[in-house]
């Protein structure tokens, strides 16, 4: 099955379970895990996640960016997105924008809360 996915916990296959143990009689070994789906779309499970961290989560953060400055919280970026949940089929759940400062609601559609990139906040 070619869309199973490799757990990228370098350890992975050192640990004992016998979903790890593959291949042709007389001939198996100890492998890396195979999912179709993967925490943080990575990791067999959270000691493999771990793992990895341990090993290159500082080389991670260095490479993205280290964060030099503290951060405040501010009017202008405390912008949240949140939902009224609505149990009733045919009526939808009510998205919005909340600013946890002045906790003003701004109406949100559904696709904009969906949306990642969709931000009112200005600023970090
Ligand atoms: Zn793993």
């Amino acid at each position: 099955m070619s869309d199973l996915k490799l757990c990228q916990g370098p350890e992975c296959h050192t640990y004992f379970t016998k979903d790890r143990v593959k291949g042709p009689q007389g001939h198996k070994t100890n492998q890396t895990r195979r999912r179709s789906s993967l925490i943080w779309n990575e990791f067999c499970d959270t000691r493999c996640y771990n793992d990895w961290f341990s090993r290159y989560g500082t080389q991670a953060v260095n490479h993205f960016g280290r964060l030099k400055e503290v951060k405040h919280l501010t009017e202008q970026n405390a912008w949240t997105k949140n939902y009224d949940w609505r149990g009733n089929a045919d009526e939808s759940h009510r998205h919005y924008f909340l600013n946890t400062i002045t906790k003003e609601r701004r109406s949100l559609t559904e696709a904009q809360y969906n949306d990642s990139n969709y931000t009112l906040n200005t600023g970090e």
